[in-house]
């Protein structure tokens, strides 16, 4: 009777023990489950985008697009502009589409600039199509020559495919005015995109310089120190000259694949630092230049910081250059490429 009694106050108890237990367990499973998911998700956000936008803080489309002003407005628009993310979706795990080689036609680099966006996590604003094969020369070495004061060019040496440079400053003689073909187009790609990024008043002032250009200047200079130094040697006044004007044979103006280029009033180091030189040496190597002689390099150029003279010498060993921090100096060598 007792035990019947005992057992008949017990049960409410143990069924109302049971359902507290029941709703304890099930808000803990709850709360675990949500502390999971929350710790859980960012890291994989955070580490899909980063594989492509790990350069920098990349303008999202819109942005970019609106802060393209007209060519010709100065904008003071700071370095890390100039990197262009990609969409959203290109940061998915997913493979990308092999390249269509037929669709190309007759450019055999067809689908490499797609690849080559890939590759450097950067994205062309211009249309390329018509300029990728100058930009990327299916013969890269035709334009790695070296012309330096060690590596001196004949005085009969003048390239056969000089053509008009486009992007010429106005007023400049027609004898600074020229440019091998395939880094005059490549020039033209890569200014149009300075231009969409602010810096549309970039212009050449030097392009190709002949041997007699060159040795005419250099007499030039030779005169005028001589005019100011008379009780110089000859020596002297030659050396003097040697420290800001190349003897005719050395300077690469010569090889047809160089230029000058700037917005200042001359070619001067008042282009130093300004937000265009910023952006033409950040991105020289998108269109296959270089800086040829950066402020690091002098002992190996042997040639001061020239913020404004870039030197075309293909994307594939721009890129490089790029990535090794190598002048062309130190390329050639790595490359074993002595000519
Ligand atoms: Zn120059």
């Amino acid at each position: 009777m007792a035990k019947k009694k005992k057992k008949k106050q017990a049960s409410p108890y143990l069924v109302i023990a049971v359902i507290l237990c029941t709703a304890a367990l099930g808000l803990a499973v709850a709360i675990a489950l949500l502390a999971m998911a929350e710790t859980a998700v960012p890291p994989v956000a955070e580490s899909s985008s980063q594989a492509v936008t790990e350069e920098s803080d990349f303008p999202s489309e819109d942005s970019r697009e609106e802060s393209t002003p007209g060519a010709d407005s100065r904008e003071e628009t700071n370095g890390s502009d100039i990197q262009v993310s990609f969409p959203e979706e290109e940061s998915s795990e997913e493979p990308r589409p092999e390249p269509q080689p037929g669709l190309g036609g007759e450019i055999p680099q067809f689908g490499s600039t797609r690849d080559y966006e890939y590759e450097v996590g950067l994205r062309y604003s211009v249309d390329l199509t018509p300029y990728e094969q100058y930009i990327d020369p299916e013969d890269a070495s035709e334009y790695l020559l070296l012309v330096s004061p060690a590596a001196p060019l004949g005085r009969d040496y003048e390239p056969s495919d000089l053509i008009y440079i486009v992007d010429m400053r106005a007023g400049r003689p027609d004898y600074y005015s020229y440019l091998r073909k395939y880094a005059e187009k490549a020039l033209e790609a890569f200014l149009d995109e300075a231009a969409m990024y602010g810096h549309g008043d970039i212009k050449v002032s030097n392009g190709y310089r002949s041997y007699a250009v060159q040795s005419t200047l250099f007499n030039n200079y030779l005169a005028e120190e001589r005019a100011r130094h008379p009780d110089w040697t000859e020596e002297q006044i030659y050396n003097l000259v040697a420290t800001y004007s190349n003897p005719p044979g050395t300077s690469e103006h010569q090889s047809g694949l160089c230029v000058d280029m700037h917005n200042q009033i001359d070619t001067n180091s008042t282009f130093d630092g300004t937000p265009a030189a910023i952006w033409l040496e950040e991105n020289c190597y998108r269109f296959g230049f270089v800086l040829r002689y950066p402020p690091d390099k002098q002992t190996v150029t042997g040639i001061k910081y020239e913020s404004w003279h870039f030197r075309y010498v293909g994307r594939t060993a721009a890129t490089e250059m790029h990535e090794l921090d190598m002048c062309l100096e130190e390329y050639l060598e790595y490359k074993g490429l002595n000519n």
